[in-house]
């Protein structure tokens, strides 16, 4: 059976039987609001030319695709090429939904634009986006990630937005959603929650899937042009999913291009320190959507864990629960040595430091690698650059 990727979601959001609209009835309201506002501004030619003049000349779009020939020698096998999502403008694939938000906010005449961010890469893309829209920007983050996050905390405050600490429970990103949460429902028609992946309540999976497509689009182009023909994989990481389903959305429909999301083993899936979501999860709610989920007996999240803190979220997003049991998407694991390993090997051959998270990828692509022929061609988006992870790497192995 022929599956129409395009279709999805349906009217009520959901993938299969994963996404949907898991909120109260004034929530939906609003909910339902925004998807009828972004139907309708995508459609519009300005939209979509404002859009892809900032893709140009402010985020640096189209990212180059690279070949890795250095690294490829190494590995023996087959060749590697990175989508340099690294060379964005604020160093990651989240502008390009940040951007996409922020549009949409100032659009529907919101007043202000919120959200929570953990190790501050959400807080940092949306602040930047904010900043050049033109919009109040207010983002919520846990003390603890403050006191280790000091770069970003500094651009967030440069960037003029309201950064909120969080003191209560775990002063972590667990409580700086419900902090953000709460002051979005203290004025919903007027707040626009921007979320940084793609999960949350319909129409959020949809709409961060559409502003992160262009990556896939770029990358099918560039490596038909550069190779005439379709790379034998693809790969990415996968967090809550918005930089990989960026990348596999164009190449669903290619039935011979086989897809690969690489999810983070952590400390080992024998152990709870790990955020295999898709890999070790069961169905569940959270956040206003049903997905795969890291989750105790009772339903709730479980602590997740990452060297990458940008992949350590217990649910992933609603499309790739559906491609994980359609069989169109393998989703396999990287654990924590593995990603350290990759990201001091790319650093040495290619002069490129990785993100963690993108890392991930980097380690299961070299893996498979190795087992292919230099025919073949395996294409790796890099979601984002490690200068955010210099200083860590750099103490852990005691460089
Ligand atoms: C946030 C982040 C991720 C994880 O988020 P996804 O929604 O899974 O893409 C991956 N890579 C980088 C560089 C990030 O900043």
């Amino acid at each position: 059976m022929k599956i129409d990727f395009n279709a999805m979601p349906d009217e009520q959001g959901y993938f299969g039987e994963y996404g949907g609209q898991i909120i109260p009835p004034e929530l939906k309201a609003i909910m339902d609001d925004i998807d009828r506002a972004y139907e309708e501004v995508r459609q519009t030619p300005e939209f979509q030319e404002e859009l892809a003049s900032l893709h140009a000349d402010y985020v640096g779009r189209p990212s180059p695709l690279f070949h890795a020939r250095r690294l490829s020698e190494q590995l023996g096998g087959a060749q590697i090429f990175l989508k340099r999502e690294d060379l964005n403008h604020t160093g990651a694939h989240k502008i390009n939904h940040c951007l996409g938000e922020a549009l949409l906010a100032k659009y529907m005449g919101k007043t202000k634009v919120l959200a929570e961010t953990g190790a501050g890469q959400h807080g940092v893309a949306l602040a930047t986006a904010c900043s050049l829209v033109g919009i109040e920007c207010e983002i919520h983050m846990g003390e603890i990630d403050i006191a280790k996050e000091h770069p970003n905390v500094t651009k967030m405050k440069i960037l003029g937005c309201k950064l909120v600490p969080v003191s209560r429970g775990t002063r972590t990103l667990k409580d700086a959603v419900d902090s953000a949460f709460e002051e979005y429902l203290k004025d919903p028609q007027n707040f626009f929650y921007a979320i940084g992946s793609v999960v949350g309540p319909h129409p959020f999976p949809k709409m961060v899937r559409d502003f992160q497509s262009i990556v896939g689009k770029e990358a099918r182009a560039q490596f038909l042009e550069k190779q005439g023909r379709l790379p034998d994989i693809i790969m990415a990481c996968v967090g809550g999913g918005s930089n990989a389903i960026g990348l596999f959305t164009e190449f669903l429909p290619d039935e011979d291009v086989r897809i690969i999301g690489v999810e983070p083993a952590g400390k080992g899936l024998d152990t709870p320190d790990h955020a295999a979501t898709l890999t070790k999860g069961s169905k569940g709610a959270i956040h206003g959507f049903k997905c795969y989920n890291l989750q105790d007996e009772e339903g709730n999240p479980l602590a997740v864990y990452s060297i990458a803190s940008g992949l350590d979220y217990p649910g992933v997003g609603p499309q790739h629960c559906y491609l994980k049991d359609m069989e169109r998407v393998e989703y396999v694991t990287a654990d924590d040595q593995e990603c350290l390993d990759a990201f001091i090997n790319l650093s040495r051959t290619e002069g490129i430091i990785p993100a963690l998270e993108s890392a991930h990828a980097v380690a299961y692509a070299c893996k498979l690698a190795k087992e292919m022929s230099p025919e073949q061609s395996i294409l790796v988006n890099l979601s984002g650059r490690g200068d955010k992870d210099a200083d860590f790497v750099a103490d852990k192995l005691g460089l």
